[in-house]
This record gives C-alpha cells, sequence and structure tokens, in this order.
C-alpha cells in the first residue's frame, strides 16, 4: 500500500498545533478559545514559526495567505487541513464538492492531480474556524492530543 501524503499531513498539522500550543503555555479549554485563535492566526505563527509554512516566508508588505481571497490578517492556520477536505485517496477531494475547488496537476503522486482549496473561503478566516472549534470542541481537543 502506498503512503497517503495527504492524511500524513493532516495528521501532522494537527500535531504541531498541539504541541506549539503547549509551547506557548495555552491549554485548549473552551475559556482560552480567543488565545488559541490567536495563537494559531496567520499573523502569529508567520512571525514566531516561519519554517512551518512557506508562505510566512514571504517579505512583510508581500505576506499573504494560501487562500488570497481572505485577507492575512484575518486568516487563522487552525483548520489548515479543512474539515471538508476528504484525504482518504492522495488526490483528496471536497467532501462538499465545493465549487471554489478544483483539481491541480502534481508530479507527486499516482494520479498526477491533487484537489485545489486555495481559492476556497470555506473554514479560513478567524470567525468561521471560531465557530467551528465552539462545534467540535471535544473532537478537535483529542486531535491535539494524539
Ligand atoms: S474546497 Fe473548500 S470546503 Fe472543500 S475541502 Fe477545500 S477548503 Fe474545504
Amino acid at each position: 500500500m502506498t503512503e497517503n501524503l495527504l492524511r500524513n499531513w493532516e495528521i501532522e498539522h494537527f500535531r504541531t498545533i498541539g504541541r506549539e500550543l503547549r509551547e506557548a503555555g495555552i491549554e485548549f479549554t473552551r475559556k482560552n478559545i480567543e488565545r488559541v485563535l490567536n495563537e494559531t492566526s496567520f499573523t502569529t505563527r508567520s512571525k514566531k514559526h516561519p519554517k512551518e509554512c512557506p508562505y510566512y516566508q514571504m517579505q512583510e508588505g508581500m505576506l499573504k495567505s494560501c487562500h488570497p481571497k481572505i485577507e492575512a490578517d484575518n486568516f487563522s492556520c487552525f483548520l489548515c487541513s479543512c474539515p471538508n477536505y476528504d484525504s482518504s485517496s492522495d488526490q483528496g477531494k471536497c467532501r462538499i464538492n465545493s465549487p471554489q475547488g478544483k483539481y491541480f496537476p502534481v508530479n507527486w503522486n499516482s494520479s498526477g492531480k491533487v484537489w485545489d482549496c486555495s481559492d476556497c473561503t470555506n473554514f479560513h478566516s478567524t470567525n468561521q474556524v471560531r465557530s467551528y472549534i465552539e462545534s467540535k470542541f471535544k473532537e478537535i481537543k483529542a486531535s491535539l492530543q494524539s
């Protein structure tokens, strides 16, 4: 069986976020949701963890997120992997078939394409992520601890 790079990336992202929150001394509690959002924002992570994402390494003034339709200062990296993203295959797909997504050609998997969410605005703004965390608090807490 070939390795599913997308799934590995999803799992690793949540582990990384969990580790960063622990290092910042922020416990994942309902009371701390605003602190969690701030610590995992594009703005904070690009300063504190510039090696975690190529987009964090852009020059000041050119800084933009991987979903350019959302302003960088309103962008949350908490759900780097959207809850609607289906990573069960290495090409990925959108569970709700968002018309804002599309397949993009790649040379690193067997299907030669991967589902690309960069034009989609779902689940990446601070307000959307806050609502998602509030509605799925227990499940998210478990993912961060795994
Ligand atoms: S296209 Fe949008 S809704 Fe679908 S998985 Fe990507 S970010 Fe999520």
